[in-house]
């Protein structure tokens, strides 16, 4: 599936290339900062970056956006570069960190010092918050604004000597206090942070900004649009700013589009970090999470994400998609691909009482009646099959097409029986088997006679069967978006029901040797994958990944 991305991106790409704005080809980067796992809101940025760039033959790089170490591990690292490469996409040898660029942005922060752009401010950050002002209120300018520039220059290599207390001292811009735009009232470029880097150590004590790095990196990149999200829309004049005060080589141009917010989930990564540091979810890739992760192990593959990404597009304006959609696009592509398989998740016990004991016969069932070529496979039937509890009814309403007292039903793929009795627990009076007729003259399902038999349900032979897990998974919130109210806590949202364990699932023989990762579509149920964490050889456990109703309104 290629997507093209015709929008107004590219039509920025289009005007600056016409221009003569760049020197090169396009090239962008997608900038994760290592602080969490992705998720499919890092999806439709990744498509976007490395689309763009594909499509205008240009190059898309991967970077770290590493500058705050307090909240940045290896694992994500590792993690996030394992997620890019399985959607399918590729940085060759373009893998970068901002934290590679540590020796660099501080000369760069010399740089604007000796240009009298910068400089050493010794209020704290409520007083430079409360000097900052407001929308309606200009700002008022530090005391430490006119330093010299030699008091400037001394007191920011003591910073980063690390003779001065975490919070005493920032370097700031020298720009606007009076700016309309709060960005600009002399910006925090760096800030003392006696912490640990996962890459740089002990080596530094002082950590640049966002506003300050990003640009500064994607000039050392030469990336020409640095695209990223709306909320950075009112940071762009400070971007350029960075990028036209210093004599930096490339001018990248950032560009904004709209953040991809989906129903009924969460997307911040902090809010994610306290779903898995509570335990509310199993970790990152606990099926329900929206992490690329979770999608993975849930059954999403990377052509549906990419499907996803395709025809949400981009916009300019943020928006909350459906996740009918998401859910749409998986089903789409399994409803090609999956092999159709018979489990029955909530057992009932039915004996064909004229059906010869000991006997058994296979029937030839298609695994992919929407794929010619997927072949057919053989499944075993006889005398004592498990059908769903669903699928029988003692005091059935009308329009009941399964099975019920005096009622037939067609077993798929095998034979036509009828309801005579049921068996019922002495103490409880539950309904623990049905004992039923066949009509011999029904093999491969359809009558002799011509009598209609409205209802097909699926079976699994009990001397065949073999037990597994299966796990029901439904969102993760009860609200449609949740967190969304700021006087309601988002956990107060989550669905108690978002997982259902099946542990005694009767399973056709065959997927025994089920894979982690294979897909299927189990009659009647839906889509259902092997679980990549918790299955075993021979023990497969079952992740339904969607129902097979489906909800998205075309
Ligand atoms: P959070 O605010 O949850 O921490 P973030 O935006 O800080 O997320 P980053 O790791 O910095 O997370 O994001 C890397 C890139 O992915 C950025 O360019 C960011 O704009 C983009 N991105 C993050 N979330 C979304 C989203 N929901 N939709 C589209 N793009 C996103
Ligand atoms: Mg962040
Ligand atoms: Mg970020």
């Amino acid at each position: 599936n290629k997507v093209v991305y015709s929008n107004f991106i590219q039509d920025i790409i289009d005007e600056d290339m016409k221009s003569g704005r760049f020197e090169g080809a396009v090239h962008t980067r997608f900038p994760p900062e290592p602080n969490g796992y992705l998720h499919i809101g890092h999806a439709k940025s990744i498509c976007l970056n490395f689309g763009i760039a594909a499509q205008n033959k240009g190059l898309c790089n991967l970077r770290f956006d590493d500058t705050n170490p307090s909240k940045e591990e290896d694992e994500y690292v590792e993690s996030i570069k394992n997620d890019v490469k399985w959607l399918g996409f590729d940085w060759d040898d373009r893998l970068y960190y901002a934290s590679d660029y540590f020796d660099q942005l501080y000369e760069y922060a010399v740089q604007l010092i000796k240009m009298g752009k910068a400089y050493v401010c010794d209020l704290s950050a409520d007083q430079i918050r409360e000097y900052r002002g407001t929308l309606t209120e200009p700002g008022k300018e530090s005391p430490y604004r006119n330093r010299s520039v030699e008091e400037n220059l001394d007191l920011f290599e003591r910073m980063k000597n690390g003779e001065f207390e975490e919070g005493s001292r920032v370097l700031r811009a020298k720009i606007d206090m009076a700016s309309p735009n709060l960005n600009m009232r002399d910006p925090v470029l760096y800030r003392i942070m006696k912490v640990r880097h996962h890459r740089t150590g002990d080596k530094w004590c002082i950590y640049p900004m966002y506003d300050f790095a990003h640009p500064l990196s994607d000039s050392i990149e030469n990336i020409t649009h640095s695209i990223c999200t709306l909320e950075f829309e009112d940071h762009r004049p400070l971007y350029n700013w960075i990028l036209e005060t210093l004599d930096v080589k490339c001018k990248s141009r950032q560009v904004e589009f709209a953040r991809l917010n989906l129903t009924y989930t969460v997307m911040s990564k902090r809010k994610l970090l306290q779903l898995v540091k509570e335990g509310h979810v199993s970790g990152w890739d606990d099926p329900r999470m929206p992490t690329i992760s979770g999608l993975r192990r849930r059954g999403y593959t990377p052509e549906s994400i990419r499907e996803f990404c395709a025809r949400i597009g981009v916009a300019k304006s943020n928006s909350t998609v459906d996740i009918a959609l998401l859910e749409h696009c998986i089903r789409e592509e399994l409803n090609l691909k999956a092999t159709r398989v018979m489990a029955v998740l909530r057992p009932l016990k039915v004996v064909i009482d004229n059906y010869e004991e000991g006997r058994v016969e296979e029937f030839e069932v298609p695994n992919n009646p929407e794929d010619p070529n997927a072949g057919t496979r053989k499944v075993p039937f006889s005398r004592v099959i498990y059908i769903e509890q669903d699928d029988f009814c003692e005091n059935p309403p009308k329009k009941y097409f399964r099975l019920a007292p005096g009622q037939e039903v067609r077993l798929k793929g095998a034979y036509i029986i009828k309801c005579e009795s049921v068996v019922k627990d002495e103490k409880t009076g539950e309904i623990i088997e049905v004992h039923c007729s066949y009509d011999p003259d029904s093999r491969g399902g359809s009558s002799s006679d011509g009598r209609k038999v409205k209802g097909t349900i699926h079976w699994v032979s009990a001397q065949h069967a073999f037990e597994a897990e299966v796990r029901l998974y439904d969102y993760l919130f009860t609200d449609p978006n949740p967190g969304a109210d700021e006087n309601v806590d988002f956990l107060e949202q989550l669905n108690p029901k978002s997982l259902e364990v099946l542990k005694n699932c009767k399973m056709e023989p065959g997927l025994k040797d089920a894979k982690p990762g294979d897909m299927f579509q189990f009659l009647r149920l839906g889509y259902f994958c092997v679980d990549s964490v918790d299955s075993k050889p021979g023990a497969p456990v079952f992740n339904r990944t969607v129902t097979l109703k489906d909800t998205w309104a075309k």
